[in-house]
């Protein structure tokens, strides 16, 4: 594709901004039209299209914002076609905070009631009546462990209407009943203690990543932390947010700020990047209640990074390539902590590939309702990966390992998919070498 061009400045007349999303104007003023998030935007490159771009959605947010446009169905297809990745606002030199513009225009598009369709139901429903809820989201997870034991999945996928065949396509295989274990409320240290972490575990990872919790807890204490998993947490809201529902994202966020805030902590540590991106802008979110949750929250690989990691002994043998999850190197600016972590472990070779910092198009839940896109935006990454030839591909983010993990088994890649704490956790657990 060729390379973008600096656009003239648009012949916009100066408008007061009078449309639904005036109170956005002064963040899109940033925007300089420089054109350089363009190369790095996963939907622009898919389509070739500027207004799928992150300066060709600011056009069309400002005018909607001035009046020039109505906020309709086309805006707001546009503003759910992008995956919030935020690739554009570490490409941009402006300091355009594009994730709020577009979590707001979301947020209007629903009050608008501007969505509608199958995938769009089952979503609303799934993160209103499902995610926050864990008796339900557990309950619902046995259900679907029972039906992947008796292989019903299998059998009746060729009957279901399309929409339901490719859900029933992504979901993920249920893990076992040790591993979605709850993790007991405090984790001791081993050896000098070093301080008192609390552990943020989320809604969905204890069902399907109960491994990347416990090895989280683990490595924590391996490293000299108290890990307190506080049992009255609860989801984080992030991906309410994402969805145009900053209400119920708000209300989620205000339980974890008062759980955390008495657990007497000096860090509460996340190993999912979409949630960790969330919990760190509790203060724009929510101004004067939110800020001292903002500051305590640490990635796991930053925060054992920051803390200096006790060097493991046993090895682990294998190409590892990482994966950067895009909440975390373009949300929270993390980006060698994790390679720096995964590099002292003995026998591993870290090796690079083409494409660690754009999309794997998982994206929340884009990869439901945006099969299309979301399986073109993952052929990049999975080609780049291919050609690294790994044995491990590790990344930091659910939703990430999900969809690496489905992608890699469909196009014949060898590589296990893990987080970097389970490399970690694996090397903690070998033999001295
Ligand atoms: S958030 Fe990602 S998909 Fe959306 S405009 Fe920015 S780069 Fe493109
Ligand atoms: S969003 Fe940033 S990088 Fe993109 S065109 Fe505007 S100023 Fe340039």
């Amino acid at each position: 594709m060729a390379a973008p061009q600096r656009e003239p400045e648009p012949a916009i007349a100066p408008a007061t901004p009078a449309g639904p999303l005036a109170d956005l104007v002064p963040g899109m003023l940033d925007c300089v039209h420089c054109g350089l998030c363009l190369p790095v935007c996963p939907t622009y490159r898919e389509t070739g299209r500027e207004s799928s771009s992150p300066r060709g959605r600011i056009y069309l947010l400002r005018a909607v914002a001035e009046g020039r446009l109505p906020l309709d169905a086309g805006v707001a297809e546009e503003a759910y076609l992008c995956l919030d990745c935020r690739a554009c606002e570490t490409a941009c030199p402006s300091g355009v905070g594009f994730g709020r513009l577009i979590e707001a225009t979301r947020a209007a598009v629903e009050q608008a009631g501007l969505r509608g369709g199958f995938a769009s139901r089952i979503e609303r429903f799934a993160l209103r009546e499902l995610v926050p809820k864990p008796r339900r989201l557990r309950a619902l997870v046995d259900l679907l462990a029972l039906v992947q034991w008796l292989r019903l999945d299998r059998l009746a996928r060729p009957l279901l209407p399309r929409a339901l065949r490719e859900l029933s396509e992504l979901a993920p295989q249920v893990p076992s009943r040790r591993s979605r274990r709850a993790l007991p409320e405090l984790v001791p240290a081993q050896g000098e203690r070093r301080g008192r972490v609390g552990l943020f575990v989320g809604c969905v990872m204890p069902e399907f990543f109960g491994d990347v919790n416990a090895a989280t807890a683990r490595v924590l204490a391996r490293n000299g932390f108290d890990v307190v998993v506080p049992a009255a947490q609860g989801c984080c809201g992030a991906l309410h947010a994402h969805a145009g529902d900053p209400g119920l994202a708000n209300d989620l966020a205000r339980r974890n700020i008062d759980v955390f805030g008495a657990a007497n902590v000096d860090a509460v540590v996340v190993n999912s990047a979409g949630c960790g991106a969330a919990m760190r802008e509790a203060g724009y979110a929510l101004p004067g209640f939110g800020e001292p949750l903002a500051a305590a929250v640490r990635d796991v690989c930053e925060f054992l990074d920051d803390a200096g990691l006790r060097p493991p002994t046993g090895r682990v043998e294998g190409r590892v390539c990482y994966d950067d999850p895009c909440h975390l190197v373009h949300a929270q600016g993390v980006r060698d902590a994790p390679r720096r972590l995964l590099a002292q472990i003995p026998g591993v070779t870290l090796v690079l590939h083409d494409d660690p910092t754009s999309c794997c198009g998982a994206a929340g839940i884009y990869n439901l309702t945006h099969r299309e896109m979301s399986r073109a935006v993952l052929a990049h990454k999975l080609k780049a990966l291919a050609a690294a030839e790994p044995d491990w591909i590790a990344s930091g983010n659910p939703g990430c390992l999900m969809q690496l993990r489905s992608g890699a088994q469909a196009s014949g890649l060898r590589a296990r998919v893990v987080h970097p704490v389970e490399l970690l956790d694996l090397a903690y657990s070998q033999p001295e070498s």
